[in-house]
């Protein structure tokens, strides 16, 4: 067998092993009383609209034609549908024919990684970053460099960034609004980032890409704006789901855009192609690409974990916690009271609060809350917190 991939297959997620731990303490004590924050599952049902297109889809084609193959690139009308809408919103060209309907974030940025990376090249990233990257990165052959970020802001530091790229440097990844630390990269940031990289790709004589993996594009709160990366940097790819938006993380369902003025884009998209291929992914599910083309520009009900993280930030912060206010996402990444954030989240599991250590996102000394969950258990959990911040005396 492939001694990588059992590799990957035998080591349990920490986040998996926290949630079992609540199904089971969830049995000793009653699911009310367990406070899992370790998911990030959205608690907001999809939009009514998911729900009726699916049953209008149903109701009109035949079996055989909801239910077939598309083509592996996904359903031309459906890339036109995102097409039109990714151009009339964020007011930058886009073609269908520069769209892979894929699986999620996940197969996108599988896909993307393999498509641009040769075998030893350098993904850089910022921690804190999704775990899954550096899994993502090493299938594409490539080593995942993770830079940690200003840690009064969790925004780029630019300074190690410039030192880190260097000629083995194929692509740059970001994700905004980011996990776990729910920060928002804004229209500076993005500025400076496109600077950065137009001038090291002039320097070194290679093309850096730029990826950027948006899940929780659409989860910002405050009238926060997040800036389109296509207008600031052509040579960007753009990894989205609708996992998040439109709560529906068990479909599957998602794209890769990759921007048509970008250098060599035909190329790259022939390369996304070919690495969908490779890894399996073609032909995204079939159902949930004809409802997604209806359902352009539609997105659960995000005022939820809007109201769940400003009751969260405020009384975390009343009892002592330190963090970044997250401007999107829905977590909340607290600085851990003690140096050890896995003691930390074991005291915390006294209180039957449940969180995951920031080690595992290249981040020591945090730990993840999701608070994508029910409003109720949030204000339940609240003596939880307070008691905890007692133990440390904060
Ligand atoms: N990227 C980030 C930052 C995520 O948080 C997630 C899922 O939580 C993914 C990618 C994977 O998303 P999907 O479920 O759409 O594959």
């Amino acid at each position: 067998m492939n001694q990588r991939m059992y590799g990957l297959g035998s080591k349990r997620s920490v986040i998996r092993e926290i949630f079992e731990f609540g199904r089971q303490r969830a049995q000793e004590v009653g699911a009310e009383n367990v406070f899992d924050f370790s998911l990030g599952n959205p608690s907001v049902e999809p939009p009514r609209q998911v729900e009726e297109v699916l049953v209008q889809l149903i109701g009109e084609s035949s079996p055989t034609a909801l239910h077939g193959y598309t083509s592996a690139q996904g359903d031309l009308s459906v890339r036109r549908a995102i097409s039109d809408y990714v151009q009339k919103t964020h007011s930058v060209p886009c073609d269908p024919d520069y769209i892979y309907m894929t699986c999620g974030a996940a197969a996108s940025l599988v896909i993307s990684l393999s498509a641009l990376c040769e075998e030893g090249d350098e993904v850089i990233t910022f921690a804190p970053y999704f775990t899954e990257y550096k899994v993502f990165a090493e299938t594409a052959g490539a080593k995942l460099i993770a830079l940690p970020s200003d840690p009064q802001t969790f925004q780029i530091d630019f300074s190690l960034l410039e030192q880190a790229i260097g000629s083995r440097t194929a692509v740059v990844l970001i994700n905004s609004p980011n996990n776990p630390s729910g920060v928002v990269y804004n229209e500076d940031t993005v500025k400076k980032l496109a600077d950065l990289l137009r001038k090291k790709s002039a320097q070194l004589g290679r093309t850096i890409y730029l990826v950027t993996d948006e899940p929780y594009r659409e989860l910002v709160y405050g009238g926060v704006k997040v800036p389109y990366l296509t207008a600031y940097y052509k040579d960007t790819l753009v990894c989205y789901s609708y996992s998040k938006s439109l709560s529906l993380p068990g479909e599957r369902i998602g794209y890769i855009f990759v921007n048509p003025q970008a250098e060599k884009a035909k190329e790259i998209y022939l390369a996304v192609c070919g690495a969908g291929r490779a890894h399996g992914y073609v032909c995204a599910p079939s159902l949930f690409q004809k409802m997604i083309a209806r359902c352009q520009g539609i997105t659960s009900d995000v005022s939820v974990y809007e109201r769940n993280r400003d009751t969260l930030v405020g009384a975390l912060r009343g009892y002592g916690f330190s963090c970044v206010q997250p401007d999107g996402a829905f977590y909340l990444f607290v600085r851990s009271p003690e140096p050890d954030a896995n003691a930390f989240c074991e005291r915390a599991k006294k209180y039957d609060l449940l969180f995951v250590p920031g080690d595992d996102f290249g981040c020591p000394g945090y730990v993840r809350i999701a608070y994508c969950v029910s409003p109720q258990m949030i204000e339940r959990s609240l003596p939880a917190f307070a008691k905890l911040a007692a133990e440390y005396s904060l």
